[in-house]
């Protein structure tokens, strides 16, 4: 049965790739530091997904990394338009059916993430993601410390916040998601393999989903 909330993580869950890497990538251009820049980003987004150092670490790390500014923020928010992993796009009747319960909780950027899940019915009060901050001249200058999602633990604060009640499943690669179940209030935590598999987080899940058409195997009705 479809839980009463499904919270589905977004950067190698929802989309194929990690969205900062991605701003990272294209908003460095000819930068002449750019690869070992990006090399140090994707090593931080890695240390953060399997726990080596704490969420809050790893994304004050990476942001002075950057070099973005909000033009590359849409353009790359254009771009991850065509990197939603294959099986949510298939399955877009099935989230658009449900999409009431549907949550999207992230490490991410709400900006990043609200254009892109709109489509399947997903609304903007339920995306949690970070915020930047832009200066004058629109360069982003960090993230708003202030929302919880910038925490370390930020995710577990942010949906006890929530105060969802009854059945709550979570889809997600990484450690952050399953602590929604070991540390939160989630009932059942899946580990979502199809962009990208981590041992020590499969070994925590409930069930291992190749694909979202796993998940919809389990819970139609
Ligand atoms: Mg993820």
């Amino acid at each position: 049965m479809f839980p009463d909330h499904l919270i589905i993580d977004f950067d190698s869950t929802f989309i194929t790739k990690e969205s900062l890497d991605e701003l990272a990538c294209f908003s460095l251009g000819e930068h002449p530091e750019k690869k070992g820049r990006l090399e140090k980003i994707r090593s931080l987004t890695e240390a953060g997904m399997v726990g080596e150092i704490t969420f809050d670490e790893s994304l004050s790390q990476r942001m002075a990394l950057l070099d973005a500014d909000r033009r590359d923020v849409e353009f790359v928010t254009s771009q991850l338009m065509n990197a939603i992993t294959p099986s949510f796009a298939k399955q877009i009747d099935f989230l658009q059916k449900h999409n009431e319960s549907v949550w999207i909780i992230s490490g991410g950027f709400r900006e990043m993430i609200i254009p892109i899940v709109s489509s399947f019915g997903i609304s903007p009060a339920q995306v949690f993601a970070n915020d930047f901050i832009y200066g004058e001249d629109e360069k982003i200058l960090g993230v708003d410390s202030e929302n919880p999602m910038a925490q370390a633990g930020g995710k577990v604060i942010q949906v006890n916040a929530m105060g969802l009640k009854g059945e709550i499943h979570v889809i997600g690669d990484g450690l952050t998601d399953y602590e929604l179940k070991g540390k939160g209030p989630a009932s059942r935590f899946y580990a979502f393999i199809e962009n990208v598999r981590r041992d020590n987080v499969c070994e925590l899940a409930d069930s291992i989903l190749k694909s979202f058409n796993d998940y919809v195997r389990l819970v139609r009705d």
